[in-house]
């Protein structure tokens, strides 16, 4: 079994045996050129018809070469790349899904590789569960920690959605291909992990206050792969196989957490909830979209700011339960400047307006963003909802 999944499972004292199984993966390989593993394993396991998911770049990438090797094998491989919208962007909504679903059911399918980031990986999660297959991922950025999470985010007309789906059988994280992904979206998979600061605050909030099911080991699992994270900065800002390892394993172990709860309480806060908002708002504008880490961390930044506001008025927490403690888990909570400058250190956007978002939306979705996730409860839903 793989280290990683081995140490998650250490710290999962008291999870029953079903959980513990629920988040083996088969093989999990990190490493330098862990993606010429992958026909060998399509054979092995004995499928002759798979469907290599891609996009016009990570096609180019993995896709091809995965499509190649899978045929010197003996495999009938089919690369489907998926189009991009009317913006040019590649994005989980129902035409996506439907293409590969559609390519799944010509071409008999038995496994979906996703070979490719965040938004190839909910596409071909959906489609694979919808078909009652498995997929294999192979992600070629280290852009998301939603790599190995049941839940595919989706957008239905219009409106992002996340369905419980299935994880992937197996993962080849090819160190060579993280290290050469663009710089924007390792900032943007750093991003991502920095937003564990507001979601487990939230998430404590939420189970205190509003009844949120809790995890200690879960949340544990989650801090620890963050500390690491923060430990490294200097290594993942130089993009180096040492740094990029680091921001991997956390995004995995961040999705491995998710996975054992079977809920995304530990990783997405109302951070997540802002970016949710922001990207909504700019499918309905018809704007390019912009990368989600990119968002997670500037809505990071914010709640922060938002937060210790809060907290620093006499009354500002008085619509809370128990104040006191809210008080204290905001004053472990980093400024909003260190978050940025955190950004700043990853290369990555640090405010609003280097993201592109203006004034108005970021002061409505502030207000809004609470009814993305209707059933969830954070410390801004309270205080909107006061
Ligand atoms: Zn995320």
């Amino acid at each position: 079994m793989s280290a990683l999944i081995d140490k998650v499972k250490k710290l999962a004292v008291g999870f029953d045996e079903q959980t513990l199984k629920s988040i083996e993966i088969e093989p999990l390989i990190i490493e330098a050129g862990a993606v010429h593993g992958v026909a060998p394993y399509l054979r092995e396991k004995g499928y002759r018809h798979v469907i290599v998911a891609a996009d016009a770049i990570t096609y180019e990438i993995a896709g091809k070469e995965i499509e190649t090797a899978a045929k010197a094998l003996g495999i009938s491989a089919h690369g489907t790349i998926i189009k991009p919208d009317r913006q040019g962007d590649v994005i989980a909504d129902e035409a996506s899904i439907v293409q590969l679903l559609l390519d799944i059911q010509q071409q008999g399918t038995e496994v979906v590789v996703a070979a490719g980031s965040g938004t190839i990986h909910d596409i071909s999660r959906y489609a694979a569960y919808t078909a009652r297959i498995p997929f294999v991922s192979v992600p070629t950025a280290p852009s998301v920690d939603g790599f190995n999470s049941k839940g595919a985010p989706i957008i239905i007309r219009g409106e992002k959605k996340t369905i419980a789906a299935i994880g992937p059988a197996a993962i080849f994280a090819d160190l060579e291909i993280l290290t050469a992904a663009p710089a924007r979206m390792i900032a943007a998979g750093f991003g991502d992990m920095l937003g564990k600061y507001t979601s487990l605050l939230d998430w404590s909030f939420g189970a205190a206050e509003g009844g949120e099911p809790y995890s200690e080991q879960v949340a544990e699992i989650t801090r620890l792969a963050l500390d690491k994270c923060m430990e490294h900065v200097e290594a993942i800002a130089r993009r180096d196989q040492e740094g990029i390892r680091i921001l991997i394993e956390a995004l995995i172990e961040s999705g491995l957490a998710m996975l054992m709860l079977g809920q995304s309480h530990s990783a997405s806060g109302s951070e997540h909830h802002l970016s949710h908002y922001w990207e909504m708002e700019y499918i309905r504008l018809g704007r390019r979209q912009l990368l989600h880490g990119a968002k997670v961390g500037v809505a990071c930044a914010e709640i922060s700011k938002l937060y210790h506001r809060l907290a620093a008025e006499e009354a500002g927490l008085s619509f809370a339960a128990n104040p006191v403690k809210v008080r204290e888990a905001i004053a472990a909570l980093p400024e909003e400047q260190t978050i940025r400058s955190w950004l700043r250190a990853a290369g990555g956007p640090s405010t609003t307006e280097e993201l592109g978002v203006d004034a108005e939306l970021l002061a409505r979705s502030l207000r809004e963003a609470h009814h993305v996730r209707p059933n969830r409860y954070t410390l801004l839903r309270a205080y909107n909802m006061k």
